[in-house]
């Protein structure tokens, strides 16, 4: 039999009739190629750091937090009812209605707002009381105001959840930097503004991420949905767990939760330097936070691009490429993304968006070996990429056990780059043959999601409030 992934889409080739000059080529890419073993190694160190993550008392750190996300129930399509969502923490700031009707898909109500400098830089008080204000105009502008409103929160932030509605924040991140914020739990914070406001009855139920709201989303659609997965300019995933096999904590009454795994991280305690290239360290040196997210600078939005940047290079530098010299564009941090890698990667035989793209960085006139280089380091960074995260994604797969997983995912690099998806079914699918699975696109999960992770709060209370009651009796 053959084995399905052995064709040049899963291996690419460079065609130079330069045969030492393919060489050269080839012997710089060396370690971007994983190998067997180097596979099975991955697959073994994220099993091992997930087991780690999950026990109680752990003989060294793991690099995966394996957080609790509290939600222990996912959608079933017969959520009823008006819930808001506000998601913060991503592109933009936005709030949403998303109503429920059993049966159907939802209507759906947005409006975006700009959080200003000073609001981001300044005390966090003035911050929630801005996003409190939000919220009061949204419902205003939409008639909206006398009605009461559970709301699930898309907090993007690290945070440390103690319970559904309790997510204190480790950090802030990205362009937010709020003072009296650390510490504090961003729910009662935003409640804490909402009461501050007054006149909405609006109550914030469930704060979250985007890839549990993912998951959320991918289950109210299809419920063989166990696995979460984020690929746009960062990348995480989050499953359902068994109770039983999460030692740090007990959870009576439950049978599964999602696990947010903060697989963004894997790597960041030395795990995966055997896989680490010295484009890979480039890349570190030159990103805002250095030594960390080791894993999702192997691939996502945010570093695809300037990976295939540093190889270029290198490759420059090595006489292999554009006649030994770099252009000043190609030298400049952020100037090839992770955009140009789809756009090279989909191109068509006539090289018509590599030639575009080479143009911009300064190389009108790129020789026919020029051109097959760069889509063979684009092709060779964007299969190393996908094989990473298929691997990561068999090991969950296969730790679930369950008959069918729909894997929801979200997230530009999914959506857009031609070629990521199929590598990563056809990995899965060489790696568990016996096992069926679906990637499937679950687009918003940060805003749909966490409107309905909303719902799932409300009836968690509920079915808590019937308890208490029949206790009582
Ligand atoms: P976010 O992660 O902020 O929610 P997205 O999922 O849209 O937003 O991801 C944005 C990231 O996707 C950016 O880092 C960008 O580099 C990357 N991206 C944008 N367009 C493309 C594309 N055509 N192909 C691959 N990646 C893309
Ligand atoms: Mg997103």
């Amino acid at each position: 039999m053959t084995i399905l992934t052995d064709s040049p889409f899963h291996k690419p080739q460079l065609q130079l009739d330069d045969r030492l000059k393919k060489r050269a080529v080839e012997k710089i890419l060396t370690k971007l190629c994983l190998t067997h073993e180097n596979i099975c190694k991955i697959r073994e160190v994220f099993e091992s750091e997930m087991r780690l993550g999950l026990a109680r008392n752990s003989y060294r750190p793991s690099s995966l937090q394996m957080e609790n996300t509290f939600i222990p129930k996912l959608p079933d399509g017969t959520e009823n009812g008006d819930f808001l969502a506000l998601d913060l923490g991503g592109t933009n700031f936005r709030v949403i209605l998303l109503s429920l009707r059993p049966g159907q898909e939802g209507d759906f109500l947005v409006k975006y707002y700009s959080v200003p400098e000073h609001l981001r830089m300044g005390p966090g008080e003035q911050l929630f009381d801005f996003l409190a204000s939000c919220i009061y105009h949204f419902l205003e502008s939409n008639e909206l105001l006398g009605n009461y409103y559970p709301l699930g929160f898309t907090f993007s932030f690290p945070m440390i959840q103690k319970a559904l509605d309790v997510g204190i924040l480790l950090t802030w991140t990205k362009s937010f930097n709020c003072s009296g914020v650390v510490g504090q739990d961003a729910v009662k914070m935003l409640n804490d503004a909402i009461a501050r406001k007054g006149n909405m009855n609006v109550d914030v139920v469930a704060v979250l991420n985007d890839t549990t709201g993912t998951l959320v989303k991918g289950a109210y659609t299809d419920p063989d949905t166990a696995i979460g997965l984020i690929l746009g300019t960062g990348s995480n995933a989050c499953y359902l767990e068994r109770i039983d096999r999460i030692e740090k904590w007990d959870k009576p009454g439950v049978t599964e939760v999602i696990i947010d795994i903060e697989w963004g991280a894997f790597g960041d305690n030395g795990v995966l330097d055997f896989i680490k290239t010295d484009f890979d360290r480039a890349v570190d040196c030159n990103s805002l936070l250095v030594h960390s997210f080791t894993f999702e600078k192997l691939f996502a939005g945010k570093y695809m691009g300037e990976l295939v940047r540093h190889i270029l290079i290198k490759l420059c530098r090595e006489g292999l490429l554009f006649g030994g010299a770099p252009s000043e564009t190609l030298l400049t941090f952020g100037s090839f993304t992770t955009a140009d890698v789809s756009g090279i990667e989909g191109d068509n035989d006539d090289g018509e968006n590599t030639r575009k793209i080479l143009r911009r960085l300064g190389f009108a006139y790129p020789y026919t070996d020029d051109m097959l280089i760069v889509r063979h380091v684009c092709a060779v960074v964007t299969v190393r990429g996908a094989r990473v995260v298929a691997t990561c994604l068999s090991s969950l797969l296969d730790r679930m056990v369950k008959p069918e997983v729909t894997i929801a995912v979200d997230g530009s690099l999914f959506k857009h780059h031609p070629k990521f998806q199929r590598l990563m079914n056809d990995f899965i699918g060489d790696m568990l043959p016996e096992q069926k699975f679906k990637l499937m696109l679950a687009e918003d999960g940060s805003g749909k999601g966490a409107g309905l992770v909303a719902a799932v709060a409300l009836k968690l209370r509920e079915d808590s409030k019937k308890l208490i009651a029949k206790d009582n009796l």
